[in-house]
């Protein structure tokens, strides 16, 4: 049967990218009846050195933008990943599966330790090994995710299968979980540069637009974005080699549910002077009902927490046996 799992890192803002790349996918999942599982993943956002008396509200912003983006608690677990301690169990069992060649072919780990690769968390490196666990710990088939998480995804099948072989006993213990990767809108690239992906983590806010953001904030980042002097082009082909134009009629595309060869039939041969105020007005329209149920529910800190608490609940119920049938096949002592 099938089963999801996905989670974000409480580390910044939730933004546009989020919510193309994967929100907007959890709810169309949560809608066909799938059970769904989605944590706030706290225990990556220590991979990178953290404020500790920031991150419960940072677990609380994170899991307000998945209700705001229409997750439903009465049908899908929303939950913090530390609340849940299978979580770690299965990480050091999933460690011990993992081979270190398999770690250190992760593009993520490599732009995220940047040049002084021998100064980060031993964490950040195996932060695919507790996503594998994330996952596994409720055997969720599953994983919607943006582009830039494929990699990870695929080492949780290396994981998979590498258990199921040497502990399975001849069991599929574990499913191979695939990747649901929405085609368009999959990957949305930084406003200040289209070679990066937009991230919560960038330090430039103007990087991004935040679900949160209101029309004025929306309408001043697309105005700041960067682009080439360039008018749009007639087809999509001309867009390679110039990644911010890319970007932001992409943006346009996804915002507007059509493709992009139907924005550029529309504003093919215009300068940015007339597309980015068109955008803007799209982005805000489209942004503005979540921002307003997303500030609402920030207004109500304790009903986030039951929430949670409740959520909590149901993920620990399926991952309380999953971690015991780990156990028992890797041979741990009972008792
Ligand atoms: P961080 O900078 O802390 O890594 P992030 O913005 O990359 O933050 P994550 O918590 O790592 O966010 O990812 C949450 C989900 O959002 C994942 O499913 C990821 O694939 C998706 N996602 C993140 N950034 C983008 C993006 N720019 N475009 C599309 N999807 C994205
Ligand atoms: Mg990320």
């Amino acid at each position: 049967p099938e089963r999801i799992l996905s989670g974000m890192q409480p580390t910044g803002a939730l933004h546009l990218g989020n919510y193309l790349g994967a929100l907007k996918n959890w709810v169309a999942l949560q809608e066909r009846g799938v059970p769904c599982f989605y944590c706030v993943v706290d225990m990556h956002a220590m991979t990178m050195p953290h404020d500790p008396a920031a991150l419960p509200d940072a677990v609380r912003n994170v899991a307000a933008a998945y209700l705001a983006a229409g997750v439903d608690p009465s049908r899908s677990a929303v939950f913090a990943q530390s609340s849940v301690r299978e979580h770690a169990e299965l990480a050091w069992i999933f460690n011990c599966v993992a081979r270190l060649g398999w770690l250190e072919r992760m593009t993520q780990f490599k732009d995220k330790a940047g040049k002084d690769a021998e100064r980060a968390s031993v964490g950040l490196f195996t932060y695919p090994v507790l996503q594998a666990a994330d996952i596994l710990v409720y055997k969720a088939t599953h994983v919607p995710v943006g582009e830039d998480q494929k990699q990870h995804l695929e080492l949780s099948r290396d994981i998979a299968a590498r258990f199921n072989r040497d502990f399975g006993k001849g069991e599929a213990v574990f499913p191979l979980p695939e990747p649901v990767i929405m085609p368009d809108g999959a990957r949305i690239m930084s406003l200040k540069d289209g070679s990066a992906k937009m991230s919560k983590s960038d330090p430039s806010d103007n990087s991004r637009i935040n679900l949160a953001d209101d029309a004025d904030a929306i309408a001043r980042k697309i105005r700041k974005a960067k682009t080439d002097p360039e008018a749009l082009p007639a087809s999509t082909k001309e867009l390679e080699g110039r990644p911010e134009a890319k970007n932001l009629v992409g943006i346009y595309a996804a915002l507007t549910g059509t493709s992009s060869q139907a924005v550029l039939d529309e504003f093919g041969g215009q300068g940015f002077g007339v597309f980015k105020p068109r955008l803007a007005e799209v982005a805000v329209e489209f942004l503005s009902p979540i921002s307003d149920t997303y500030a609402r529910l920030l207004s109500d800190r304790a009903e986030i927490d039951r929430i949670l608490a409740a959520g909590a609940e149901k993920a620990r119920a399926v991952a309380e046996p999953v971690i015991a049938e780990a156990r028992d096949l890797v041979g741990y002592w009972r008792g």
